[in-house]
């Protein structure tokens, strides 16, 4: 049986590991999937130690399997993440988050007057136009995003 080596956390039988996370982030990064969902048996490691980055957090989501388009959205906070699927103990898929180049609908545009704000229902849009630290731009009012107004939202 091949043991998941790089995971310092415990392993778990059925479910998704996100590795990698951004240390002290793991907690939005519930906040964007929804966790805890009131079913799932979720554990969160903040700060262990990384050999790659330093530190990192870990989340742990047992017997639920996360779909790319629900984790792929934690790039905005958590660009590095490892999503690693377990069955049985093995990790059988493994795949990093990836910020699109664009971002719809999870965000709210920080200008009042935006298009968006205002009383008929716009999906927001945002383009990415830096990735490290995270910067976005509203499609519709071309106001630009920071980090931490990104993550105030969570
Ligand atoms: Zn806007």
């Amino acid at each position: 049986m091949r043991k998941p080596k790089e995971l310092k956390v415990k392993p778990i039988k059925n479910g998704t590991v996100i590795d990698h996370i951004t240390s002290n982030k793991a907690l939005h990064v519930l906040k964007i999937l929804g966790l805890p969902d009131g079913k799932s048996r979720v554990t969160v490691a903040i700060n262990m130690e990384s050999s790659r980055y330093g530190s990192k957090d870990i989340v742990k989501v047992e017997n639920r399997e996360l779909e790319s388009s629900e984790v792929d959205q934690i790039a905005l906070i958590a660009p590095k993440a490892t999503i690693n699927i377990i069955r049985d103990y093995e990790i059988v898929e493994k795949w990093k988050v990836h910020l699109l180049d664009e971002v719809h609908g999870i965000l709210k545009c920080p200008n009042p007057n935006c298009i968006t704000n205002k009383r008929e229902p716009v999906k927001t849009r945002f383009y990415v136009i830096n990735r490290e630290p995270v910067i976005l731009r509203c499609h519709f009012c071309e106001r630009l995003m920071s980090e931490d107004e990104i993550e105030s939202q969570f």
